[in-house]
């Protein structure tokens, strides 16, 4: 097929654009698992070229969104209609004593590494972040490294955001082109372009500030079970004052009998590892990981002693430490392998319908309690379908003046006429191939991520959520990641939880 105007105008401007089937196929999903073909693939090789594909997107009218690593949760890279430009070409970047300078498309787990290997420490590292090359071709997942420029977009944390805050903390200077094409270097105001996933400018280049931190810290790994107990090792490390540089949490509640095994064959662990804490694997069973200096870690684990609570204590070594990182990732996509939905009968619906009309109900409910979708737009795609109509309408008026990127969502919409299940069917269900369906892989309902709870009231939302998923027929093994203290709010508690969608309805 000849090329289009679009595509010539863009070659004409110096890109390598890839209309092939394979660059076509490989841009349309990222890890959200919302499907979105891309009209072409181009590759910038330095910010001139951002700014070219984007003066000329904009004469052909056309919607652009900009790709890194595509391990976004969010299908916030995706656009509808759009063209993909990819930045993982522009992946220079050096480390000075106190910042990291970085093209958008450098890749985080390297810089983690090269940091590390000259004694410091770079200050957000998603857990997307921590996987290793294995852990990538175990899983047969072709997104991945997360970038400079996507962890920027999402305004990321991860690990260590308990003490560190999240990437918007640590950005010092940022080189942004604008939706007229323009470059800009941006000094302040940073909130406008990290969080926003690209929506007000591209980031192309960044400086990074880095951390002073302890040289030594120490490692615990704390577990029990049940939610009420897990809500008071929250609530009193909350209340200890400590901030330790890593404090996490994961609970699985409402895991069918068979997920201990389920998830110990898909997580491969040959040492046993996972083994020693059994009851994580329990329904409600918990860990929490805490990593400090001496003193933090002390006074942390003597307040949970002084409360009372019941916690088991261990202290790990950096290869235990090493080996939880990459379980802690891992552990995300090994959740919905092999579960079988108990309440799939539960209603006629199709899946989706069922699972937006969970979303509806659960962001009402949430509201009434004070719980708080977390403070970042990462709801890509979903966001439109999600706003106001004044959101709405001030994001096409943004888009009509040329202050925002057209990512064609506002189009989607329309098409959809609104219906948050019509959407889901026409860019989820094609996720769903028969192989998954075989083995029982169940779809994460993208969007549906990360809630900001107070430690106190996690039990009474988790059991929300777990009788909101009964009622709508979800699948009810949702995993969540609680960073205790998140982000310096004293006493909350974000939590990432999975919804699943029961792939098998869809064949
Ligand atoms: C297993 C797993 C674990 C994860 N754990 C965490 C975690 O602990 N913490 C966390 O915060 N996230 C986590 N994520 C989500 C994801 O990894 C992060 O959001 C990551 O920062 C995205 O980086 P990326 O390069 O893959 O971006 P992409 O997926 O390519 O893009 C993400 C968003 O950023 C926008 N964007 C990309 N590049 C730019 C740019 N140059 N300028 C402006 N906007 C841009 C995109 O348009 C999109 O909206 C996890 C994901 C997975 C799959």
């Amino acid at each position: 097929m000849a090329d289009s105007a679009l595509v010539q105008d863009l070659r004409a401007a110096g890109l390598s654009v890839d209309t092939s089937e394979s660059a076509l196929s490989r841009a349309t999903a990222d890890a959200s698992q919302l499907k979105s073909r891309p009209i072409c693939v181009a590759r910038p090789q330095s910010t001139a070229e951002i700014a070219a594909a984007v003066r000329t997107c904009r004469t052909h009218s056309v919607p652009l969104t900009v790709v890194g690593g595509y391990t976004g949760l969010s299908g916030g890279a995706l656009g509808y209609n759009a063209v993909r430009l990819e930045l993982r070409d522009m992946d220079a970047f050096s480390v000075g004593p106190d910042h990291v300078w970085a093209q958008a498309g450098a890749s985080v787990p390297a810089i983690i590494r090269d940091t590390s290997e000259r004694g410091v420490f770079f200050p957000f590292q998603p857990a997307s972040a921590c996987r290793t090359d294995d852990v990538y071709d175990y899983l047969g997942t072709t997104v991945g490294p997360v970038t400079i420029g996507g962890a920027l977009g999402a305004n990321a944390s991860g690990l260590v955001g308990c003490k560190l805050g999240a990437a918007l903390d640590w950005v010092r200077e940022l080189t942004v082109v604008l939706p007229d094409g323009k470059t800009q270097i941006i000094t302040d105001g940073f909130e406008r372009y990290v969080g926003t996933e690209g929506r007000y400018g591209i980031v192309a280049e960044a400086r990074i500030a880095l951390p002073e931190l302890p040289e030594e810290t120490d490692t615990f790994l704390l577990s029990g079970h049940g939610l009420g107990a897990f809500a008071e090792v929250a609530a009193t490390l909350g209340r200890s004052g400590v901030l330790p540089l890593l404090a996490e949490g994961m609970v699985l509640t409402g895991a069918p009998p068979d997920f201990a095994a389920i998830a110990r064959r898909a997580l491969d662990d040959p040492t046993g590892f996972i083994r020693q804490f059994g009851s994580v694997f329990e329904p409600h069973g918990w860990i929490v990981l805490l990593q400090g200096d001496e003193n933090d870690t002390t006074t942390s684990i003597e307040a949970l002693r002084s409360a009372g609570c019941q916690v088991d204590v261990r202290p790990l070594n950096d290869d235990q430490f090493e080996q939880f990182r990459q379980i802690r990732s891992a552990a995300s996509d090994a959740i919905g392998v092999g579960v079988v939905n108990p309440h799939r009968t539960s209603s006629g619906k199709p899946p989706v319908e069922r699972a937006s009309a969970f979303l509806a109900h659960a962001i009402a409910e949430f509201q009434e309690r004070g719980v708080r979708p977390k403070a970042e737009h990462n709801l890509g795609l979903l966001r439109v379908f999600l706003e106001s109509d004044e959101d709405r309408d001030s994001f096409r008026a943004a888009v009509e003046e040329g202050s925002a990127f057209d990512d064609g969502s506002l189009a989607l919409y329309e098409e959809c006429e609104g219906n948050l299940a019509t959407l889901l069917n026409r860019l989820l269900k094609p996720r769903v191939t028969p192989a998954m369906v075989e083995q029982q892989i169940a779809v994460n309902f993208p969007g549906n991520e990360d809630l900001l709870i107070q430690a106190e009231k996690v039990p009474e939302t988790l059991e929300l959520l777990e009788n909101l998923m009964l009622q709508y027929g979800a699948c009810p093994v949702p995993l969540f990641y609680c960073h205790i203290n998140f982000r310096r709010t004293p006493g909350w508690i974000l939590v990432h939880n999975r919804l699943l969608i029961d792939v098998t309805e869809f064949a």
